[in-house]
């Protein structure tokens, strides 16, 4: 493929803002921030913006053009993007960095990844700069393409929803916050909404997406993804004659109007599949790359010539194969990582074996990798995709589980790096980025000495358009003990429970730390309801609220034989006319949904689904009283979007609980991001009340 002009590019070389400043107005201004001179800054220039990423690595093994250089090397990087690479050092006053017969590899590329929740933030660091997205909720792309742009983003030009400047910022403000996005997320090409039949394959996350049933429906539908910023075209084929039927699929004629619409408006086309058959219709129809190798049969010879003659490319997905159909790819690079360094906790829960609910044929297993060698002897070009983050895939590191995999059906160090980095931002039509050349983004990750792939494990340094990538964020923000929220604080109101269309009304609970809200499954087409109110609660009724005065130890909870659940009865003492608030909830829960919820909900951060570390303050206590029944702790924490569920039995009396969250199976406790209680699962309405709850170490 002929790399087309740089139109593309975040931005060309040369056009991100001069600095304005010496050092000297610097440290004024530095001083200014402080409130020493504030008079003195407002006399000072208006600083212009200033990109950062002036420096230079060296010198080290370089990684170029799918070799590894002879001699060490010296990378120069001017205003983000690489401006020489030479074996002398430069003469420049700026930093040098260099690892003592270190070695310098382009950023990664995931040619097959699903962006949602911090996706990007774990792509990055794993050293993945560059991800190609084949699917994902249109309003997420474009929040993300104009958080990924120096300038205004117009998804309606040509460039296809590839992250383009219509006006490079002279706003600082702007230009800090662009700098932010490059320095923790990867870069986002994304296909938005894959094209599906109605009921078909994609349309069982719970997105609404618009569907498609006939060949006339195509060039709409390809516009509208144009409109919406999609970089390329994702079908979802299976043709009727496949060996296995899943879901309702488009039919050939549709999947033909597809590819043909794609490439009159410029956009490459590729397909879903999951068979032989299917993969033979993709590419007799013009598709440009399958997404997803097959291993229903061994790949025939036919197929194989035609891969070949028109040049589709493939990205195998063969890390999250192995891992459904019972493989040991995950123990495999488990070992290959625990060489080098300690898994993480979020990383062994994500490489586990996965569940199956039956015994796979191995003659499966055999096909998916006799398939994808016979594609590499002839030559069949190969992009390395995880599919994360699906079962068996973990945001980034899988990458490097995918290169093992790959190098184990013949690819060599070389070649898996290239699947990995530059070939599939090429064969995409990405010309900015992936290796390292003059005039590419500094896209870099820089390891220390010894084996390649035991030291891509843990990068020394990363760097994303030039700007360095915090390695120690790995780390959530840690929690410490204290309320979370107190009811009593509150003021006597009916919670505004109506769905809104993401089905969380928020911001209308007052909390001591996170944020809370009343909520229900309606967010995932849940049925479930709930009305929530605080109201005030008679003490001598209820029993003694004051918990301070008898306070559940932490020694009693490790103690208690319920698995961490310590309940402990309150005596009800007489205290007069004195009265105190509580959250009430009346629930009704709908069981048409597979995890059916209605009921509290505790967040950390403003952010759905960012994690907060408990490590320090692991035990959660709460007050809880109601119609009797078992209710539901959920908690959602890591990588799993599956609630752990801790049974709470509830009675008509006020009981205290305290949960050991850390000795909880399932729950990663230094990455808790959903705290809620919930009505039990029986069908009928439930009153309940819910307060004082905190987190003590
Ligand atoms: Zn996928």
């Amino acid at each position: 493929m002929q790399p087309t002009p740089d139109k593309n590019s975040k931005y060309r070389v040369g056009t991100r803002p001069k600095s304005g400043l010496n050092k000297g107005h610097k440290f004024a201004i530095a001083a200014a921030a402080v409130g020493l001179l504030a008079l003195f800054f407002n006399s000072l220039p208006v600083p212009e913006p200033r990109y950062e990423g002036d420096f230079v690595v060296g010198p080290v093994t370089v990684f170029q053009d799918g070799r590894f250089s002879a001699t060490p090397l010296y990378v120069t990087v001017d205003d983000g993007v690489i401006s020489a690479i030479s074996p002398d050092k430069p003469d420049l006053d700026v930093p040098f960095i260099t690892a003592e017969g270190g070695t310098l590899l382009p950023g990664l590329t995931d040619a097959h990844v699903h962006t949602f929740d911090n996706a990007l933030e774990q792509q990055l660091r794993a050293g993945v700069t560059s991800v190609l997205d084949m699917f994902m909720a249109p309003e997420l792309l474009k929040a993300q393409l104009k958080a990924q742009s120096l300038g205004t983003v117009d998804t309606h030009s040509s460039d296809h929803g590839h992250p383009s400047v219509a006006s490079v910022t002279q706003d600082t403000h702007q230009l800090a916050a662009y700098q932010r996005t490059v320095s923790t997320q990867a870069t986002l090409y994304s296909a938005g909404v894959l094209a599906t039949a109605p009921k078909g394959h994609g349309t069982e996350y719970g997105i609404a997406i618009p569907t498609i049933s006939s060949p006339e429906q195509a060039d709409a539908f390809v516009r509208e993804r144009i409109f919406e910023g999609s970089a390329y075209l994702k079908i979802v084929y299976q043709s009727d004659k496949a060996p296995y039927k899943r879901m309702p699929s488009i039919d050939r004629a549709t999947l033909q109007a597809l590819v043909d619409a794609a490439h009159q408006h410029g956009l490459k086309a590729v397909v879903h599949i999951a068979d032989q058959v299917s993969a033979h219709d993709a590419v007799s129809a013009g598709a440009d790359g399958l997404v997803h190798s097959f291993f229903d049969s061994p790949i025939k010879p036919e197929l194989l010539h035609a891969l070949v003659e028109r040049r589709v490319f493939v990205i195998p997905t063969l890390a999250v194969y192995d891992a459904n159909i019972g493989g040991t790819l995950n123990q495999r690079f488990s070992q290959l990582v625990s060489a080098a360094r300690p898994l993480s906790r979020r990383e062994q829960q994500g490489l586990a074996p996965l569940q199956l609910n039956r015994l796979m044929p191995p003659n499966l297993l055999q096909n998916l990798y006799a398939n994808v060698r016979a594609m590499h002897n002839a030559g069949v070009v190969l992009l390395a995709g995880t599919d994360a983050p699906n079962g068996g895939t973990l945001h980034g590191l899988s990458l490097q589980a995918e290169m093992l995999a790959l190098r184990e059906v013949g690819l060599s160090t070389e070649q898996a790096l290239l699947a990995a980095s530059r070939t599939p931002l090429r064969q995409f039509g990405i010309t900015d980025r992936g290796e390292i050349a003059i005039g590419q983004q500094a896209d870099l990750v820089l390891l220390a000495k010894g084996d390649v792939w035991q030291q891509l494990t843990k990068p020394l340094w990363i760097w994303h358009q030039g700007l360095p990538v915090n390695l120690q964020q790995h780390q959530n923000p840690a929690l410490s003990a204290g309320m979370l929220v107190d009811f009593s604080e509150q003021n006597e109101v009916t919670i505004n429970t109506e769905p809104t269309h993401t089905g969380i009304p928020s911001g209308s609970i007052k909390t001591s730390k996170g944020f809370a809200s009343v909520q229900t499954d309606a967010r995932f087409g849940g049925k479930s309801t709930v009305h929530a109110s605080i109201v005030v609660v008679n003490e001598a009724s209820v029993g003694e609220l004051n918990t301070e005065k008898q306070p559940v130890g932490v020694q009693s909870a490790l103690q208690s034989s319920h698995v961490g659940v310590q309940q402990t009865e309150q005596t009800v003492q007489q205290v007069g006319t004195k009265t105190n608030r509580a959250l009430q909830l009346v629930t009704r829960i709908d069981q048409s949904t597979t995890t059916p919820w209605a009921g509290f909900s505790w967040v950390p951060f403003e952010q759905f689904n960012r994690a907060a570390d408990l490590s320090e303050a692991s035990q959660l206590q709460f007050r809880i009283q109601g119609d009797a029944a078992v209710y539901r702790l959920l908690v959602i924490s890591g990588e799993q979007m599956q609630p752990v569920s801790i049974d709470i039995p509830v009675t008509t009396s006020w009981q205290s609980y305290t949960i050991d969250l850390a000795s909880k199976k399932g729950i990663d406790i230094s990455a808790v991001k959903v705290l809620l209680w919930s009505a039990p699962v029986n069908p009928g309405h439930y009153q309940w009340r819910l307060d004082d709850i905190r987190l003590e170490d």
